[in-house]
């Protein structure tokens, strides 16, 4: 196992690489306020948060956003999926956790194939249970999240009574802003057919049960951690185009925000701090297999959603540029490895 002034170093590089701000988005003032609210590296502390789910333990996570709610509740963004997918691949392998992904039943195909193309293969509870018990089979299970406010509240109490989680991770999935409205990073209102997950988060989080969240906008669960920060360097983070007088910024908080570029990159450097800890490369997110989640991706129809079409780039970032981000993230932990 590696010590921990070299994981500390390995941290920071993999924090600093996946906040290069390349798409414009004011992700270096928030990553900046972020470390300074955390008192080092996020990707490191959400990693810390991760290996500490007691071995067989039980999280929850979620992820997807309906890209283009005003058209079509059934077509979700590529950014988020392959992320959520590359960490629950990684606690099960490491901490022989069940993993429970929640997103909109609109989107379960699409992320269930992009779960499986990660190597989880969909189950029931009740199946995972065995699995669990005997270790025969790395496995997720998909369920479905209210999407109406108030059937949202009531579907957090009961989950949260029901599985009993050990931790609660989100990637790039929207939370309501002040004014219970959910905005997309032009400011405009497509909560429609949106599942209220956020109000899980909430209620984890008045239970005391930790919450890791990973954003790229300020619109996503966890950034009501630096909401102030929002609403000073994010565009519409002050004020929306939609007229309810807030701006997009998210108001669920979390325990542990990792900020990036691209969400999916914060989950892959969120891997490999993980393999760094277990001194196991099995847990890395490499670029092959982020190679094989992307044409996934395609085939499940996730959208690019900064050019509005069906393809490999994530948030306008070509193909190239998330097989590199695995690549470099790898290197930098290899000297653990
Ligand atoms: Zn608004």
């Amino acid at each position: 196992m590696a010590n921990q002034d070299l994981i500390t170093r390995l941290d920071n590089r993999l924090d600093q690489l996946v906040n290069i701000d390349m798409g414009e988005r004011g992700v270096e003032h928030l990553f900046e306020v972020a470390r300074e609210l955390q008192g080092g590296s996020l990707v490191g502390a959400a990693a810390d948060a991760l290996m500490a789910v007691p071995e067989g333990g039980t999280v929850v996570l979620t992820t997807g956003s309906v890209s283009r709610a005003w058209i079509t509740p059934d077509l979700g963004e590529n950014d988020g999926p392959s992320g959520a997918a590359a960490i629950a691949r990684a606690l099960v392998l490491a901490r022989n956790a069940t993993c429970v992904m929640l997103c909109e039943e609109t989107l379960l195909p699409a992320i269930r194939n992009t779960c499986q193309a990660a190597g989880l293969f969909p189950v029931t509870l009740e199946q995972a249970g065995v699995a669990r018990a005997d270790k025969s089979l790395a496995t997720i299970v998909m369920l479905p999240y209210a999407t109406e406010n108030e059937a949202g509240q009531a579907q957090a109490v009961q989950l949260l009574d029901e599985l009993k989680p050990d931790l609660l991770f989100s990637t790039e999935r929207v939370g309501r802003n002040e004014h219970g409205v959910y905005h997309s990073m032009k400011g405009i209102d497509y909560g429609m057919g949106r599942a209220r997950v956020d109000f899980l988060f909430d209620e984890a989080l008045a239970r005391g049960i930790p919450v890791v969240a990973v954003g790229d906008g300020g619109n996503e669960i966890g950034m009501g951690k630096v909401v102030d920060h929002v609403k000073a360097h994010v565009p519409y983070g002050d004020t929306c185009q939609c007229g309810c007088g807030g701006g997009i910024g998210a108001v669920t908080t979390c325990d542990v925000l990792v900020t990036a570029a691209c969400s999916n990159w914060g989950c892959t450097a969120i891997a490999a701090a993980m393999a760094a800890r277990a001194g196991n490369a099995k847990l890395l997110h490499t670029p092959e297999r982020e190679a094989l989640l992307l044409d996934t991706m395609v085939a499940s129809g996730l959208i690019n959603s900064t050019h509005g079409i069906v393809d490999d780039s994530v948030d306008g970032f070509p193909r190239q540029s998330h097989l590199a981000v695995a690549e470099l993230c790898r290197t930098i932990v290899s000297r653990a490895l």
